[in-house]
């Protein structure tokens, strides 16, 4: 019998596991992928929201503000990569400064500083800014984060700290018993106090399982380039289109690694999983962020991917947070300002949860990752004296050595696949994307998993690289 199940580890479901992690109840994490964070959490613009945007008075703004926030002490404590650049919404025209002077309004109302910058101290902030810009709104707070290591590192924190996570376990229905819930799933059957639905695009269906319908997820999908890293100065804040009725616009952004993300396009479609990208709408999108930059580097793109949104059909898609049936507490429809969002999301849970106790040896802090890349030449030589796999590189392109890898795969919540060790220690970011290091990564993963090489997959179940032998024994 668990206290608690939460359904979904996204960065909603880790963040629930990591904040419940400190009291003496026993959790079960329910994740349907081989992995955490292969959602809408790792396929996002990365951007900790100000919070000016939401309308005031809903979840989304109160939650994104607070969220904002409680950023700083959670990426210390977990050695997660953000930076907070700031953020730049450009007006083109005289209906955008109009837009900016709500914004502004708004943004007093939700409590987050920002202010308007001129065109010539927006050209002296961006050298690279587009000559149509007649100003900005400048929120200083925005952030940018890593978003696939931050969950990992909160379901990492929440292991170490006795929560269990079951990956490859899909929810398929739920039984109210008396005074508890049967979960059952395509492995087996748990029994549970409170059940905690956080599953992004399922949410409704998850919902369902317990409460009648009374909320449909509409999938909206968003499409992106990467640019690979080629100067830091290119853009140094997130510059934001003025949001409108469709969403907040396309932006240009730098990630935590210089990368920078041009996107994302908002279309809704049919089908929840199609994460495909199309060459008509990224069109489109480059259209749109030449309204934020002159020489916009289409050179350097590496990469194109897609993420989806779960867009709730009620409250004018505010979030539903809520405990919808006794001891079923829903958190869906959490579209943008989702990862903003999440820590204060996992706050509003805790407060809904009776009769818990803390931990006396709950530990917030994980043990933090190497990061060679970013260590001095003094500091690498002593870790490869330690241990010479540090001087073993097996991405060059991110500068990642063997050690980190296996550091990866042995730690709780551990890559599985080689999409796992992208996501974790970034072999495969970079220009190559794969091409060199792949080979490299199977053979590790193979080696510390004690597997054939042929059951080490890429990302999801089935997605094998190697099926056997071409040549020899
Ligand atoms: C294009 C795009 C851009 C965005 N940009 C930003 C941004 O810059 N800043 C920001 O704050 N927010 C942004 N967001 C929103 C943010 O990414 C999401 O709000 C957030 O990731 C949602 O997290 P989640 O955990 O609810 O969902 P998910 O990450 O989708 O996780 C849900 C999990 O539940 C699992 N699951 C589903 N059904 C079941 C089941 N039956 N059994 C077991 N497991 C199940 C899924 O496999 C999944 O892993 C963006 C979103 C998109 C798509």
């Amino acid at each position: 019998m668990y206290n608690i199940i939460i359904i979904g580890a996204g960065v909603v479901g880790a963040q629930v596991a990591r904040r419940l992690a400190r009291y003496k109840l026993d959790i079960l994490v329910l994740e349907k992928e081989n992995d955490v964070g292969d959602g809408a959490s790792s396929a996002n613009s990365a951007i900790v929201h100000s919070g000016y945007d939401p309308e005031p008075g809903t979840l989304k703004a109160k939650l994104n503000v607070l969220g904002n926030k409680m950023y700083d002490e959670i990426c210390a404590d977990l050695d997660v990569e953000m930076e907070r650049i700031g953020s730049l919404t450009l007006s083109n025209s005289e209906e955008d400064d109009k837009t900016l002077q709500d914004l502004l309004e708004r943004a007093k109302i939700n409590g987050v500083e920002a202010r308007l910058v001129s065109k010539e101290e927006l050209k002296e902030m961006e050298p690279n800014i587009t000559s149509k810009a007649r100003g900005a709104l400048f929120a200083p707070s925005a952030g940018i984060i890593n978003p696939f290591e931050l969950v990992v590192a909160l379901m990492e924190n929440a292991m170490d700290n006795g929560v269990k996570l079951h990956l490859s376990e899909e929810v398929k229905s739920i039984e109210k018993k008396d005074n508890s819930y049967l979960v059952k799933t395509n492995k087996g059957e748990y029994e549970t106090d409170y059940v905690i639905n956080c599953a992004g695009l399922y949410s409704d269906k998850v919902s369902e399982m317990v409460n009648p319908k009374f909320f449909t997820i509409i999938p909206k999908r968003g499409e992106y380039y990467v640019l690979d890293h080629f100067d830091n100065n290119y853009v140094k804040h997130t510059l934001f289109n003025v949001p409108s009725a469709k969403g907040k616009g396309v932006l240009v952004s730098p990630t935590t690694h210089y990368n920078y993300l041009v996107g994302p396009s908002s279309e809704v479609v049919d089908e929840r999983d199609d994460v495909s990208t199309d060459a008509e709408t990224l069109a489109n999108v480059k259209e749109k962020a030449y309204d934020l930059v002159d020489n916009l580097r289409m050179d350097k793109q590496i990469r194109q991917f897609a993420g989806m949104r779960a867009v709730s059909d009620i409250n004018h898609g505010d979030f539903i947070i809520e405990e919808t049936s006794h001891h079923f507490i829903n958190c869906a429809g959490i579209q943008s300002p989702g990862l903003a969002s999440s820590p204060a999301i996992a706050l509003m849970v805790d407060e809904m949860i009776k009769d818990k106790e803390l931990k006396e040896d709950y530990n917030p802090k994980r043990r933090p990752l190497y990061r060679l890349n970013k260590l001095s030449f003094a500091d690498r030589q002593k870790l490869i004296k330690e241990n010479p796999l540090f001087g073993h590189i097996v991405c060059r392109c991110e500068k990642v050595s063997e050690a980190e890898v296996i550091d990866a795969i042995r730690r709780n919540c551990g890559a599985r696949t080689i999409k796992g060790v992208k996501k974790r220690v970034r072999p495969g970011f970079g220009k190559c994307q794969g091409g060199f290091c792949e080979p490299l990564i199977l053979n590790i993963l193979a080696k510390e998993l004690n597997k054939d090489k042929t059951e080490i997959t890429y990302g999801k179940d089935g997605s094998y690289i190697l099926i056997g032998r071409t040549k020899g024994e």
